[in-house]
């Protein structure tokens, strides 16, 4: 049906009941479990046509998830984002660009290896990372992306003057 391209439905099972639900690429707000009204895990898959509705409009920071069928390591990866999405519901919302489908994207975000992942926060890069690492290195960068205003220079350490 070409009327649901507009908004693509992901099933999501909720956490604290176990209801699927059918959750929307764009919506206000995060979505909710129609049964128990808890956060749902927000994943979403855009492209060149929808990213800027699903992920640069988004009403909570994305991470996005440059990812391609033939690649062995984003198909580690994704798993762990899919973790990272579920440990933040609420917090983050999980978008999934598959680069051969979405040609102006990679050019557009310079993606010159897969997976790269973006923290977009307001429709601005916040933290980038090419490669694949482990959902414990992921999750550090991903909190730090989140607790940072603006990316920043690390203040140097504070030395003390001999009084
Ligand atoms: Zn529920």
């Amino acid at each position: 049906m070409t009327a649901d391209a507009a908004v693509r439905r992901t099933v999501v099972t909720c956490l604290h009941c176990g209801k699927r639900n059918r959750v929307p690429s764009v919506a206000d707000g995060v979505p909710r479990c129609g049964n128990c009204h808890h956060s749902l895990p927000w994943i979403a898959e855009a492209a060149d046509d929808d990213f800027a509705a699903i992920a640069e409009r988004a009403s909570i920071p994305v991470l996005v998830d440059f990812w391609a069928t033939w690649c062995g390591p984003c198909r580690m990866v994704s798993p762990a984002l899919e973790q990272l999405a579920t440990e933040r519901v609420g917090v983050i919302k999980l978008v999934k660009v598959d680069v051969d489908g979405a040609p102006a994207l990679g050019q557009r975000f310079q993606i010159q290896a897969v997976p790269t992942l973006l923290v977009l926060r307001g429709g601005e890069v916040a933290a980038r990372q090419a490669g694949a690492a482990p959902v414990a290195v992921l999750r550090r960068w991903l909190d730090d992306a989140l607790a940072e205003p603006k990316p920043s220079e690390p203040n140097p350490p504070a030395e003390k003057e001999p009084s």
